[in-house]
């Protein structure tokens, strides 16, 4: 327990909205992935930026932790509360502050989520693009440099965030950028914090950069005979120059997973599912090229539609299948990994992580988005059981491994939280000592999110 006289300021100032109830501290500390419960001391809900101020301030005086709390979807143990400390929850500044069409950007609050964004965008033409299954918050997305199925066509979070306001670890608030198209003035702070995870500061406000609606869009799936047939496919289809904005992979199991949960019968094989953007004019041809890649390595039962609504199915069960995944195993949890390798190399890692999988007696489906080289096994575990834990992260570990040696990472997404500290410094090398120069210049106290990504302090 930290400093009571501290708690007690906070407590005043925030009223109802300071929490130590045991259930809200408890869910707070709980992690959708395999990790134990890593409780807070308190939560906290701040509504506006001089809120974020007013408790830095107070925790940086009395040295206690602060783990910023988007909506806890996050996979590598990051909002663990490992040294105890205050989780800020910012689901209460979920306001979209400004849609700005000329310029294609919006300024919103950290807790607002992608969907509410998409939902407050509809009438505008445009839409915000980076979509990782989760409906997570921005905040949590821009610390944790989330991607997903658009990243082929629209990028990571790096791609979409034009500035971000930070409230720092000594109590000031900066803003990372402006609102023009470019800028030289210095370092790229706004890079710097996204994907920190909370670990030098905390988000208060964000600019995002939209894009216009296509014309028009095109869903399908296609199955394959072999693994390797879909990987090679998926090399020519980026050389057709098909205006491709979702490309993703599911091995058998995967499917099998999909069928029992969304009660359907697609047939038990590797299958790639797909989008399109086009233009009414340029479609026929776009589909035609992208179909003609997949055939030459044996696409076969190719579905496709420009309806929304069976677009909308389409993606919902993508975006259900970690939990369709861990509905095929009931009582187990998961342990996801998230490598990306050169394009190049695709083949051999989803290939060698099979053979790793089906020789170690757990069960683990395949899938990703495999247009960017980056691909999740689903490695289904009883946290409870040593026998079965130890062999799944020998998998995790191989596959992080085999990412670095093919020139890749062993993050492609999820990020590095607790979970995947020990990859960092073969990956990174001097790199990684780096990043913890920057965390103890900003953050020499460490009180933000302690313990997460970079190496302890007291290391250097
Ligand atoms: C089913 C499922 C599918 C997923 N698929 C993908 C995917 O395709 N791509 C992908 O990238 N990820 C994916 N994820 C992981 C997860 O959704 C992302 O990491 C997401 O960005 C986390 O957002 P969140 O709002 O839940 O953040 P949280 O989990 O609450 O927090 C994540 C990190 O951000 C920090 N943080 C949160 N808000 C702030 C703030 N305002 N200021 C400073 N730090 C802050 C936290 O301290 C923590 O380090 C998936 C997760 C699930 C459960």
């Amino acid at each position: 327990m930290y400093n009571k006289k501290s708690f007690e300021t906070l407590q005043n100032h925030f009223g109802e909205r300071w929490s130590v109830s045991p259930s809200d501290i408890k869910n707070h500390g709980r992690s959708e992935s395999y990790f134990p419960i890593y409780a807070p001391d308190a939560v906290v809900y701040p509504i506006t930026t001089e809120d974020v101020v007013f408790l830095v301030n107070i925790c940086q005086e009395a040295k206690i932790p602060l783990i910023g709390y988007g909506i806890g979807t996050s996979l590598e143990g990051h909002t663990a509360a490992i040294n105890g400390g205050i989780c800020v929850d910012f689901s209460k500044m979920c306001k979209v502050l400004e849609i700005d069409p000329y310029n294609m950007s919006a300024t919103l609050e950290p807790g607002v989520t992608r969907e509410q964004l998409n939902t407050e965008l509809r009438h505008s033409g445009l839409f915000f693009s980076v979509d990782p299954g989760a409906n997570a918050t921005l905040g949590g997305m821009a610390s944790t440099r989330a991607s997903g199925t658009t990243t082929i066509r629209y990028g990571t979070m790096r791609e979409n965030i034009q500035s971000l306001e930070i409230v720092l670890a000594n109590g000031e608030c900066i803003s990372t950028n402006t609102k023009a198209k470019k800028s030289a003035a210095g370092y790229d702070l706004t890079s710097l914090f996204i994907g920190a995870e909370g670990t030098l500061g905390l988000i208060t406000k964000i600019t995002v950069k939209l894009h216009p609606i296509p014309e028009l869009v095109t869903s399908g799936v296609v199955a394959f005979d072999t693994i390797n047939d879909a990987v090679k496919a998926v090399q020519d289809i980026t050389f057709t120059g098909a205006p491709v904005a979702r490309l993703e992979f599911l091995d058998e199991k995967s499917v099998e997973a999909f069928n029992a949960y969304s009660k359907l019968n697609l047939p038990l094989k590797p299958h790639l599912l797909f989008e399109l953007h086009s233009s009414e004019k340029s479609s026929p041809s776009d589909i035609g090229n992208f179909k003609s890649a997949c055939s030459e390595h044996g696409g076969m039962q190719f579905q496709w539609s420009s309806k929304e609504e069976e677009r909308k199915e389409l993606w919902a069960l993508r975006h259900k299948g970690y939990y369709a995944i861990l509905a095929s195993a009931p009582g187990k949890r998961a342990i996801v990994t998230d490598i990306c390798v050169p394009q190049t190399e695709l083949g051999k890692a989803v290939l060698e992580t099979q053979k790793d999988i089906s020789r170690s007696g757990i069960s683990g489906p395949i899938l990703g988005h495999v247009g960017d080289g980056n691909f999740h096994a689903i490695l289904l575990v009883d946290p409870e059981d040593p026998k079965e834990m130890k062999a799944a992260k020998a998998i995790a570990n191989k596959m992080a491994n085999l990412a670095i040696s093919l020139g890749g990472t062993c993050s492609g997404e999820h990020g590095i939280g607790i979970g995947k500290l020990d990859f960092m410094h073969e990956q990174l090398g001097h790199a990684w000592n780096v990043m913890g120069h920057i965390k103890e210049a900003l953050d020499p106290s460490n009180i933000m999110n302690p313990g997460k990504l970079v190496k302890k302090i007291n290391y250097f």
